[in-house]
């Protein structure tokens, strides 16, 4: 017997066969997905090594029970102001899940809703919406073989999103890595342009004079490296407006590609969780929210300003940094053990279809959410299952690989800045996060081991901006954080 299903790492969107022979399982790339063809990188490859229950795996309620934790919550939402509630959620959940919170939120009078995806690439939406009037991305991984030049900035596409890079480096494309540092992008590209952090804008502005940006069909590819950065909109609008002032849109191998993050980055931004009232640093950095509840992330592990909240709710299916201070933990599916689906970089949707029945008691995060809605009075919450609610959501799934865009060049008046010192960070080939699932891993961990570039991490501690904070390691993931 086999099952198909979808990577649940980072937005490439791979697909993934599952074979199941007596007691025993069986892990290869899909060779009929049109997005990996049948490649995987060592995360998706390794993903058996991270199913199942550990020690760490969250089981049952924390309360005892689901009817209490339940309740708990009920009452915990009851006496709290609704400009006092947040709810934080992941590009790591499904379009199933994000729809029933956005839901939950709405009939309930809930303003503060955000997703951790929404930290890395809501410039580009902005960047996307000043340019072509929406949220729009226009090009697809087909483009890449079309190509003839490919240009790749603040984005380590070789180790944060590998089978994007096995695509770049099976086309016949030049291509040509703009970075902070030799990172194992660069290392592998036709040109490596290094830049001074935060001078990207000028190289950008330059693209318009360089015969291999301009005289060629180029196709921008671009990550955190740009989004997550000082000005990342106006970044975004300059790099869209160099391929309208060269004619490099709007062609098969021309355009600008935005590589999501997360597995279902896209499909949560496509469904609209975004705040109304604060963002979601401001739910770490004020003292408005009183409860929140956090779904899917660890942002004890990240959030540089987290704090103490009266109440703490947390649904994952392992424990985390996050789960060990909360006052409620609710046990959550597992990527093995949930039906549903994601939207990748190219916006395309991919199924994800569970092969292992749920560990212990835990429960998807719509069901979750559902649980609490009814509790609480809430009427439209009845689902069976996953199918009900994307039957509900009546997605039109029609994929074309380009979209004609307008081509309207937006003014650009980013200021002058004086860049001191500066921090970077980067993501590793063999891990995921904050290693709440890839730390599962033997082999994974294997590599990490061995990789020196580790140690850069720690060198946030020698920093002045760094320099109250204290630096702990991670108790689940073994990584470094910040305390307090
Ligand atoms: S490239 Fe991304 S989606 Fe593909 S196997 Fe690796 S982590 Fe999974």
């Amino acid at each position: 017997m086999s099952f198909k299903t979808t990577c649940p790492y980072c937005g490439v969107g791979c697909g993934i066969e599952i074979s199941r022979t007596g007691s025993s399982l069986k892990l290869i790339g899909d060779k009929d997905s049109p997005v990996n063809q049948g490649m995987l990188c060592i995360k998706g490859q390794t993903l058996l090594e991270t199913v199942g229950s550990d020690d760490d795996r969250l089981l049952v309620p924390s309360t005892g029970s689901w009817s209490s934790a339940i309740k708990r919550i009920s009452e915990a939402f009851k006496n709290t102001p609704k400009d006092s509630i947040a709810l934080y959620l992941s590009g790591q959940m499904l379009m199933e899940d994000l729809y029933v919170a956005k839901k939950f939120a709405h009939a309930y009078g809930i303003k503060n809703l955000e997703s951790n995806s929404r930290l890395c690439m809501y410039s580009t939406v902005a960047a996307n919406n000043r340019a072509y009037g929406s949220d729009i991305v226009p090009v697809s991984y087909d483009d890449i073989y079309q190509a003839e030049t490919v240009f790749i900035i603040g984005s380590n596409t070789a180790d944060c999103h590998p089978i994007v890079f096995n695509h770049i480096k099976k086309s016949k494309a030049f291509v040509v890595c703009v970075d902070v540092y030799k990172s194992t992008t660069a290392k592998r590209s036709d040109l490596f342009i290094q830049v001074e952090p935060g001078q990207d804008m000028v190289l950008i502005d330059d693209l318009v004079n360089q015969s291999w940006f301009k005289d060629k069909k180029t196709l921008s590819v671009y990550s955190q490296g740009l989004t997550q950065s000082t000005d990342a909109t106006d970044k975004v609008n300059a790099l869209i407006n160099a391929h309208i002032k060269t004619g490099n849109i709007n062609k098969p191998g021309c355009g600008v590609l935005s590589l999501t993050g997360q597995c279902n980055a896209m499909g949560g931004r496509e469904i609209g969780i975004k705040t109304q009232d604060l963002t979601a640093t401001e739910f770490f950095s004020t003292d408005q929210i009183k409860t929140l509840w956090v779904m899917a992330t660890n942002p004890a592990h990240s959030m540089i300003n987290y704090r103490q909240f009266e109440t703490l709710i947390v649904s994952d299916f392992t424990k985390t940094l996050t789960t060990q201070d909360a006052d409620i933990v609710l046990p959550a599916c597992s990527w093995s053990e949930q039906t549903g689906h994601q939207k990748n970089s190219e916006r395309r949707y991919l199924e994800q279809n569970a092969f292992l029945p749920p560990a212990g008691e835990s429960k998807p995060d719509w069901e979750i959410i559902c649980l609490v809605a009814k509790e609480l009075g809430l009427e439209g919450f009845d689902y069976a299952h996953a199918d009900e609610i994307w039957a509900e959501m009546d997605i039109d799934q029609t994929w074309t690989s380009n979209i004609q865009v307008r081509e309207v060049p937006v003014e650009i008046n980013t200021p002058e800045r004086e860049y001191g010192s500066s921090i970077n960070n980067g993501r590793l080939l063999a891990q995921w996060h904050g290693m709440s699932r890839t730390g599962k891993s033997e082999t994974l961990n294997k590599m990490t081991q061995e990789n020196s570039a580790m140690v850069s991490i720690h060198h946030i501690t020698n920093t002045e901006l760094f320099k109250d904070k204290e630096v702990e390691l991670d108790k689940y993931s073994k990584q470094p954080c910040f305390k307090g």
